[in-house]
Formats: structure tokens, C-alpha cells, sequence
């Protein structure tokens, strides 16, 4: 029986709705099947007719009509096409920053040159000799792929690779310091955004936290006269996303690490962005790098992969070689390792800083985090008219100097000259907050959602890391914005 025939001789909606082989055999739903497989398209059916029967049985009447007219199969059909596609999308996906902060950790932080990527392609669609020596056939260390590479740039005798830089200082922690005291700064006793807070920190890895000093004044005297047999760590966090200003007064690494030395302890920092290069020579506020903070005598430093450094997701520990094999050894680093996707990526960034010259140009952070500002304002003002057409009615667009943000508690003082399009909603009074927040939702609901910063009653777009302007004027273009 065809399906015209099915409703004619139905006597109520029930009856009227198609089976379910109907429907799985029908030409309309061919491509699906095709491209989901029979049993996707089979669930997908079954939950939307189950959506109707409810409907008929709670009586709704315009469902009970759609369903007994002639060309409900059609409706049906394509309901079940936009249900599959519709739940095949991924939730993960690839977004325009334009919030002003460089370094977003929400927005998943650096974004990794080429090389990189195509590294990680490689080894995720064939094995590697990830652990594997070819040398011998024997079983090899996953952390040889980064370790003479990392030890080539910061100068360290050994290194080893975490999962991001909170593993970095659990691990370390708790293979240097179990049940022994840590000595650490009142005034570095940080939280990094959630719950990455020092504290706790150590409490996870099994330490006593011995703090000393004050929030804005800690002395090496501090730290001396609270050494004692328990002691096995000194400590320096870096204060990544505050300062304090004003009355202060801290000790300095190649202080802290004579008193380690001097009391047979070690001298640990957790340097969080940790940056290889001197990055004031790019015109960015001057930051004490790895190779500086291993020569004024540190013993372990750790660091992340994905902040300034630029790279993927990852925790750096760099320092003694003697240390660096307890670390290895410690049963957790098999809990907290990298994998080889990761690897692969590391080693392509790393590789990009043996030629600091031409860093700048292959690693999209340092690129974004450079940019010339005239070069930003010179985008600004082509898209302008664009956004000027597209948001006739909706908004007044202009150009304004803004400042990005380095982000990720990275140096959070240090704001650099940048220049945005800000829209502003026309609204009636006492509307214009939601007329703001809709252009806003409309903005993260494009096919590549937009992300900018919303303030004072205005949606910011800071340029700064804008990179393909074309992808950002068609979105604008295909979008009805009334
Ligand atoms: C960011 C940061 C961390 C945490 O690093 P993740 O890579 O985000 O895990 C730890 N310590 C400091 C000082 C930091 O700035």
C-alpha cells in the first residue's frame, strides 16, 4: 500500500503515521541510510514518531492535521534528515576570537602553527616508534622525542612531559616533597583560574605546605628560619595573573636556590607561562625565561605548553638530570603522561624556536601577540563598510583603540594597543541590554561562531587575531541579521 493510500484509509492520525520499514525503505531517506547506517536512521524514526504519537494522544490538532494531509510523509522525511544531520555535528568546534584576550583558555588557548598540525596528523593515522628504539628494536622512552630538543633551548641537563603544567607541579611535588614540607611565599600562594589553587595543590601531592612571610613583603630570612629536618623543597610560583604593587619585597631565584643548596634542599619554580625566548625584544614586558631561571640556579622549573610558549597542551619539567629520573620513576607520571599526538606537535613548535629569527613568523601566537598595530586598523577599516551594509538597522558600527590582553595569567598587567569594531544595538530605552546580548548570541550562532567581548553596552570585535578576514566578511554575508 502506498502511503496516500495508507492515510486515505486511515480513520485518526494513529493509523495515519507511517511504519517504520516504510520509512527506512523509502527513496527519501535513501542518503541518510547511506550515511548513517540503517540502525542510526532506525533510532532516529523510531524517536520521532514517538514525538507524534505523544502529540496526537495530548491532542494537538495542528499535528493531527499535518499528520492526516497527503504530504506528511514528506514532513516526516525531512524532520528525520535534519534530526540525523543535526545530532552528527560535533559540539567541538573551530571559532573566530576576536574577545581581545590572546590566549583564551576557554577558547582553547594557542593555536598551533602548520607543521604542528601536520605532524599530528601523521602519527595519529599510522604507528610510530613512540616508544620504540629503532636503534635497537628495543623498547625506547616516549620523552626522547622532546628531551634534546627542550634541554638544547633552556639549557636544562634533562626533561620530561606532562600533561599541562597543574601535572607538571603535582608531580614534581609529590616525587620530591611526600609528607616533608614545602616552604613557599605568602604572596605566591596562587589560584589559577578554577581549581588550580596552591593549597590544595599540595595537599594533592601529599607536601606540607610551610608558608612564610607576608602578602606583600617575604625575605630570605623568612625562608631560612623556617628550614628545618622536615623541610625538602623551596618553592617560587610565578604570580601569573596578579601583581602586587606598591610596599613589596620578594627573594630572587639565585637567592632562594644559594639557601636550597647551602641546606641540601631543593629549589623548585613553577614558572606557569614559562617563555623560551626574551620576548621583551619583541616590544612585550620583559619575562625571567626558562634557560634564565635554570641559570640562576633552579633545580626543577616547570611550565606550560600552551601558553606563551605556543604550543599544544602540555606540562614542561626541565632541570637536574638526577631529579628529572626520580620524576620518571614516579608512578604517576604514567597516570599524567603525553600522548603522541601531543608529542608530535611539541617537537614541531620546539624545533620552530632553534630559529628564533624567524619565529615570529611561524608561530601564529608570537605573530598574534605582534602584530603591528597600523596592520590591525588597516583591517578594521576594510571590514567596516561590510559591517556597516550588514547591520543596517542593527547597529552602529565604528572603529575604536582597544587593548588586547596576553591572557592565560599571562603577564596580566600588560595590555597591548589594538583596534576594534564595536557595535552598539539601536534599541529602545530599557531594551538595549537584551538587543545587545541577542547580537551577541546571534554572533556565536554562525556557521564559525564569532566570539567578541561585550562592554558597556557595546559588543567589542578586537582585530588583534583575526587571520582569514574573507571567512569572517562571508559569515557576515550569509547571515540575515533583521
Ligand atoms: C597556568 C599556570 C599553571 C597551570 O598550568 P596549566 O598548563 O594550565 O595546567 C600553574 N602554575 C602557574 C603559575 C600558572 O600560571
Amino acid at each position: 500500500m502506498s502511503y496516500t493510500e495508507v492515510v486515505k484509509s486511515s480513520t485518526n492520525a494513529f493509523q495515519a503515521l507511517p511504519n517504520t520499514d516504510l520509512l527506512l525503505q523509502s527513496a527519501e531517506l535513501a542518503e541518510v541510510v547511506a550515511t548513517f547506517g540503517n540502525n542510526a536512521v532506525k533510532i532516529a524514526i523510531r524517536e520521532e514518531l514517538e514525538s507524534f504519537r505523544s502529540e496526537i494522544a495530548d491532542n494537538n490538532r495542528l499535528v493531527i492535521d499535518q499528520v492526516l494531509k497527503e504530504d506528511f510523509f514528506g514532513v516526516i522525511c525531512e524532520n528525520l534528515v535534519k534530526r540525523l544531520t543535526s545530532a552528527d555535528k560535533n559540539t567541538l568546534v573551530p571559532v573566530i576570537n576576536l574577545s581581545g584576550t590572546v590566549i583564551h583558555t576557554n577558547l582553547g588557548r594557542a593555536r598551533l602553527p602548520e607543521s604542528a598540525v601536520a605532524a599530528m596528523s601523521l602519527v595519529a593515522s599510522a604507528p610510530s616508534n613512540l616508544e620504540y628504539d629503532l636503534e635497537t628494536g628495543k623498547r625506547g622512552d616516549r620523552d626522547s622525542h622532546l628531551e634534546k630538543l627542550l634541554c638544547e633551548i633552556t639549557g636544562a641537563e634533562a626533561a620530561t612531559i606532562v600533561n599541562n603544567n597543574a601535572a607538571a607541579v603535582l608531580l614534581v611535588l609529590n616525587t620530591l616533597a611526600p609528607k616533608r614540607e614545602v616552604i613557599i611565599s605568602r604572596g605566591e600562594l596562587v589560584e589559577i583560574g578554577g581549581a588550580f589553587r596552591i593549597p590544595d595543590v599540595m595537599i594533592g601531592a601529599n607536601c606540607i605546605l610551610k608558608e612564610v612571610g607576608t602578602t606583600n613583603r617575604t625575605h630570605l630570612r623568612d625562608y631560612e628560619s623556617a628550614i628545618n629536618s622536615n623541610t625538602s623543597v623551596l618553592m617560587k610560583v610565578h604570580t601569573s595573573n596578579y601583581e602586587i604593587k606598591g610596599y613589596t619585597s620578594s627573594t630572587t631565584e639565585s637567592e632562594l636556590s644559594d639557601l636550597a643548596h647551602q641546606s641540601n634542599l631543593h629549589f623548585v619554580s613553577d614558572l606557569g607561562s614559562g617563555t623560551l625566548i626574551d620576548i621583551a625584544k619583541y616590544g612585550l614586558p620583559k619575562e625571567l625565561t626558562v634557560f634564565e631561571t635554570l641559570k640562576e640556579g633552579a633545580d626543577i622549573v616547570t611550565f606550560s605548553g600552551d601558553k606563551l610558549l605556543g604550543g599544544p597542551q602540555a606540562g614542561l619539567i626541565v632541570g637536574k638530570k638526577s631529579l628529572i629520573k626520580e620524576i620518571k620513576r614516579n608512578p604517576l607520571k604514567r597516570a599524567l603522561r603525553v600522548d603522541k599526538i601531543t608529542i608530535a606537535a611539541l617537537a614541531e613548535v620546539l624545533k620552530l624556536y632553534t630559529d628564533p629569527d624567524r619565529l615570529v613568523d611561524r608561530l601564529p601566537l608570537l605573530r598574534n601577540l605582534v602584530r603591528p598595530l597600523n596592520e590591525i586598523q588597516m583591517i578594521a577599516e576594510k571590514l567596516f563598510p561590510i559591517f556597516v551594509e550588514a547591520l543596517t538597522d542593527i547597529a552602529e558600527v565604528s572603529i575604536e583603540p582597544c587593548k588586547s590582553q596576553i591572557g592565560s595569567g599571562a603577564l596580566p598587567l600588560d595590555l597591548l594597543e589594538s583596534c576594534a569594531l564595536v557595535l552598539k544595538p539601536f534599541a529602545e530605552k530599557g531594551e538595549t541590554d537584551a538587543k545587545l546580548q541577542n547580537l551577541a548570541r546571534k554572533f556565536r550562532g554562525l556557521s564559525t561562531p564569532v566570539i567578541g567581548r561585550l562592554h558597556d553596552g557595546k559588543l567589542i570585535f578586537d582585530l588583534r587575531c583575526l587571520e582569514n578576514e574573507s571567512e569572517l566578511v562571508d559569515l557576515l554575508n550569509s547571515n540575515t541579521w533583521s
